[in-house]
């Protein structure tokens, strides 16, 4: 069949859940370096297989058609022959049963262009950043984190990631030993349907920011001036999250709008 478009080889698979995986990619062609934060396209046929516990298509997929879809790097942003991405499983779309097929040595198609303006450079390095996760929303800030924490010194950065179960927390060990390594960065993880065993927050992120949490773990504030806001992930937690801040006087970026909240929806 008609593989004329595959640019890339499957180098790494890590299946988290059986439907999260970290999948590192290693293109035949070394890319220009981005941005931390920007995304590309991958790619399959639809002729290719699909994981065995994905369920039928919603839609079709043209055997011959690649298919496309937008994926945010993990990577730092020096890294442009090697790739990670961190992908969830939508158990009846087209592109993503297909990804989880996938193991290593296997090739599929990385777009040439990396894009996106959704990056830290518009938060001065004095000023102190929050970065706000569900889901594989958290994946544009492993790509901030790797390329710029050791540059921020002044900045204090934090993450709140929130999720259903511990083991839905994808780089938790990672932002864990930044949590430990830099004075300047505090991880905030929080939990809807914790077990028992959980010892951190078990709040919705909204909540969090209404009981001060932010000031009370990190001393930052949530104020417009202060601190600049990312939001990525569920369009319901950003457009939550969003009204809220809105409400505490901030205003979101837009390609014509000055603001100091930055929002990306998957
Ligand atoms: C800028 C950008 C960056 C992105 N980065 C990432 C990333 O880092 N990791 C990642 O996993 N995804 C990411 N996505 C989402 C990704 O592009 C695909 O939409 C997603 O992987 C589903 O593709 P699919 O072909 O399997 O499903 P499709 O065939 O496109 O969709 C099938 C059905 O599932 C629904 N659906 C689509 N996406 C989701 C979802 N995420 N959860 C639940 N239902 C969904 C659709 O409404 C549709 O009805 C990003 C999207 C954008 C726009």
């Amino acid at each position: 069949m008609n593989a004329s478009k595959y640019n890339a080889t499957v180098v790494q698979k890590i299946l988290i859940r059986p439907n999260l995986m970290i999948l590192r990619v290693a293109t035949d062609e070394p890319r220009s370096q981005f941005a931390a934060g920007q995304y590309t396209t991958l790619g399959l046929y639809g002729y290719e297989p699909r994981s065995e516990n994905s369920e039928p298509e919603a839609i079709p997929s043209k055997p011959d058609k690649l298919i496309q879809r937008a994926y945010s790097i993990a990577s730092a942003r020096h890294e442009t022959q090697q790739f990670e991405f961190y992908i969830s499983q939508v158990k009846t779309g087209q592109l993503t049963p297909r990804l989880f097929h996938l193991e290593v040595g296997d090739r599929l198609f990385m777009g040439r262009r990396i894009v996106g303006v959704f990056n830290l450079s518009d938060a001065p390095k004095d000023k102190d950043v929050v970065m706000i996760a569900t889901g594989t929303g958290i994946t544009p800030y492993i790509s901030f984190l790797r390329s710029h924490i050791m540059e921020r010194p002044n900045s204090k950065m934090v993450v709140v990631q929130a999720a259903a179960h511990q083991g839905d927390l994808g780089y938790f060990s990672e932002l864990a030993f930044l949590n430990n390594a830099f004075p300047n960065f505090y991880y905030l993880p929080t939990l809807t349907d914790a077990d028992d065993f959980w010892p951190g927050y078990r709040m919705w992120i909204e909540e969090m920011l209404e009981a001060g949490v932010l000031g009370k773990e990190a001393g930052v504030e949530c104020h417009p001036e202060k601190t600049h806001v990312y939001l990525c992930g569920n369009p319901t937690m950003v457009e939550n999250v969003s009204t809220w801040l809105v409400e505490h006087g901030y205003q979101k970026k837009t390609r014509k709008t000055e603001g100091t909240l930055f929002v990306e929806e998957f």
